[in-house]
């Protein structure tokens, strides 16, 4: 059953002072003086919170592996000096408590530890009675109910300052991103709590520092509150994710550039066409579906005819023939590749079980 989760708006959280909403800091604290030098530039740009990872969940082992304790102290210090609060990802109970007892401001579960439920609720009973913000990585497979589950178990914990941070999603194929974005994830995670303040982590997504600026756009474009930047005031020697920190000047341009919509209007010139324009789009969709209730009564003829002639429900020809000739006319018409295979796709799913049931006398 689901939980009941109720979310204190990112506007209401004490270190939030306005959209977006931007984390920034070293991927891992490597020094006093490093976090300490990177917190003073940032501190010079409109970002709202320092991060600074202290145990860093390394994919092998032999690789830096974060500094631990004097690092936790640090970090504080380091947002204290430069008045930003800190933010750490704590993976363990003891992890949580102490970062309460170094006084850092905020905590986060990284993408390694939201997949699994043994350790989110381990955090979470940590998390018993205490009041700070929480924010929650996506796991690192596409599990939307693993991510709905981890906010649940913080939530029942307590905690209502909670975030959700999306870092994208491993895949084993070679791909333009570290880790792809899968944007109908969060989203679909936003449509399941909507008053969740949602933070896109483009560092992770992208693995590099080029594609960050549009990430960031686009993450603004679809409504996200907020950002976490990874930032090193020397990028070039960081001992961890080196090829995707940005230094603080670079993070201060990156908010500068970026363009922050509204999500609503009151102005009745433009919601009146935005109105009839929704109402063709309407018409259209309805169409749409009609067509393809048309479609589907054609598809359970032919399943019928197949029975009587005892022919397979699949021909391999015909659907590369579908695909081939469905992905040139998607082109002329200048409908992208992709969607038009994901739409034959899932028509073809559908025509197969529709004739299933046929061939299996079903209802
Ligand atoms: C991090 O933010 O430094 C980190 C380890 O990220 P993730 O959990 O997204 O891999
Ligand atoms: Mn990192």
């Amino acid at each position: 059953m689901s939980v009941q989760a109720s979310f204190i708006p990112l506007s209401k959280w004490p270190s939030c002072h306005h959209k977006p909403f931007v984390i920034a800091g070293p991927c891992s604290v490597e020094s006093e003086e490093q976090i300490h030098e990177t917190a003073r530039l940032l501190s010079q740009t409109p970002v709202s919170v320092l991060r600074g990872g202290i145990w860093k969940p390394r994919t092998r082992p032999n690789t830096f592996n974060g500094l631990g304790g004097d690092a936790l102290k640090w970090l504080a210090e380091a947002g204290r000096a430069s008045g930003l609060p800190s933010a750490v990802e704590v993976a363990t109970a003891e992890h949580v408590e102490q970062s309460l007892e170094a006084g850092i401001d905020l905590l986060w579960i990284g993408a390694r530890s939201t997949v699994s439920p043994f350790v989110v609720q381990e955090i979470a009973d940590a998390l018993r009675g205490v009041d700070i913000p929480v924010m929650i990585k996506n796991p690192i497979n596409p599990d939307l109910e693993l991510w709905i589950g981890a906010i649940e178990r913080i939530s029942l914990a307590g905690i209502r300052q909670i975030a959700a941070i999306h870092r994208g999603f491993s895949s084993y194929e070679k791909n333009t991103y570290r880790n792809v974005p899968n944007w109908n994830i969060p989203l679909e995670l936003k449509r399941h709590f909507p008053e969740l303040p949602m933070i896109c982590d483009p560092s992770h997504i992208s693995g590099s520092i080029d594609l960050i600026p549009h990430l960031s756009q686009k993450a603004m474009d679809l409504n996200f509150d907020g950002l976490m930047i990874e930032a090193h005031h020397d990028p070039a020697h960081a001992l961890s994710d080196k090829d995707q920190q940005l230094t603080p000047a670079a993070v201060g341009q990156l908010i500068a550039q970026l363009v922050i919509r509204n999500l609503s209007t009151d102005d009745a010139d433009f919601l009146d066409k935005l109105k009839n324009l929704r109402k063709d789009i309407d018409k259209i969709d309805y169409e749409i579906l009609e067509l393809l209730a048309s479609r589907s009564r054609l598809v359970e003829e032919i399943g019928l005819y197949k029975k009587e002639n005892n022919i397979t429900i699949f021909q391999p020809e015909r659907w590369a023939e579908i695909v081939q000739t469905r992905s040139r006319y998607g082109a002329e018409i200048h409908i992208s590749e992709e969607m038009i295979l994901d739409l034959v796709k899932i028509i073809h799913r559908e025509s197969i079980a529709v004739q299933t049931r046929i061939m299996n006398d079903e209802k």
